[in-house]
């Protein structure tokens, strides 16, 4: 099977009725540039940037060692854009053991990613200004997880503000970035309108808006069998995000699990998606049901599988 999905590395993703599509991958590290593109990805759709600030015993990367490693990522996308995540350390990702000290609270709701960001200046700063740099050498977009009042994505914009005017300050060249926000959290689906007042493009995080929408931790194997990307609830948060930006003519992405699952990749066309990001290793099995699909024709039937008590039901059937 894989042998015969390599020769679709050069195909266009495109579907049977001519609609493009974008597929994405989601990386780790800049070394897993290279083999995003080896996999067919047109650029990068999240760069997990919080893999640079785990396991160092608390000490953080500094502005130069992450302005090089953002550098390489854009540089072995080799011109194609590279979409950096700034950290998301609290909740599935602890930084070290310091950060597991509070086993008593729950991290998924605590000082997570933006949060934590915003929480310490000097550290989101830094982090700026070495993706504002990086942008320099390539197409670059900033992303932010976590967001849910419009009050974090003002103070957010004021602290890019305030990052490139310490460049400007410092005489140190950087390059223009769009600026988008992860929709993780319902309350962010839920005032979507908001964040596209703001933000250049969106991307939506399934793997926290399931866990957050169905309340179950993704990380607890005791309640795994609930943890359902076709619950009606969920299905609709992201129809409406998808919709809603769509309406607006801005970009939306999706760079949960979800987007890289073959049994959802039909739906998800259905919905109106038409930029997908996941892991590389997934992105040939992703295009080839995009190559089989007929996007005009989902749009009727995903509509009644989200109508459904049960989608997932129908999903098994279809
Ligand atoms: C998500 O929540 O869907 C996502 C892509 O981010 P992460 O899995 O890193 O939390
Ligand atoms: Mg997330």
């Amino acid at each position: 099977e894989r042998g015969r999905l390599t020769r679709l590395l050069h195909t266009p993703a495109v579907t049977m009725d001519g609609q493009k599509i974008e597929l994405l991958a989601n990386i780790e590290m800049p070394e897993d540039a290279l083999g995003a593109v080896l996999a067919g990805a047109v650029g990068v759709g999240l760069f997990r940037s919080e893999f640079l600030f785990m396991g160092r015993n608390g000490r953080l990367p500094n502005e130069e060692e992450q302005y090089l490693a953002y550098r390489r990522a854009v540089e072995g996308m080799q011109g194609l854009p590279v979409t950096i995540r700034t950290v998301d350390v609290g909740a599935d990702k602890p930084l070290d053991e310091s950060q597991q000290d509070n086993a008593h609270l729950n991290p998924a709701l605590g000082l997570r990613a933006i949060r934590w960001s915003l929480a310490d200046p000097a550290m989101f700063l830094t982090q700026l200004r070495a993706i504002l740099r990086a942008a320099a050498h390539g197409p670059v977009n900033l992303l932010i997880p976590m967001l849910v009042h419009a009050g974090e994505i003002r103070h957010t914009m004021a602290m890019i503000d305030r990052a490139r005017v310490e460049l400007d300050n410092r005489g140190i060249a950087y390059g223009p970035v769009k600026i988008g926000a992860m929709i993780e959290v319902p309350a962010a689906a839920l005032i979507v309108k908001v964040f596209l007042k703001y933000f250049d493009f969106l991307s939506i995080g399934t793997n926290d808006l399931i866990q957050y929408t169905l309340a179950i931790d993704r990380t607890d194997e005791s309640v795994a069998h609930l943890y359902d990307p076709l619950h009606p609830a969920v299905l609709r948060l992201v129809a409406q995000t998808i919709a809603e930006c769509r309406a607006q003519g801005k970009p939306v992405s999706l760079c949960g699990e979800m987007a890289g699952d073959v049994s959802l990749t039909r739906l998800l066309l259905g919905m109106g998606l038409r930029s997908f990001s996941m892991h590389p290793a997934q992105i040939l099995a992703v295009k080839q049901e995009v190559l089989r699909a007929d996007a005009g024709k989902l749009t009727a039937w995903a509509q009644q599988v989200m109508a459904d008590d049960e989608p997932g039901l129908r999903m098994t059937r279809h």
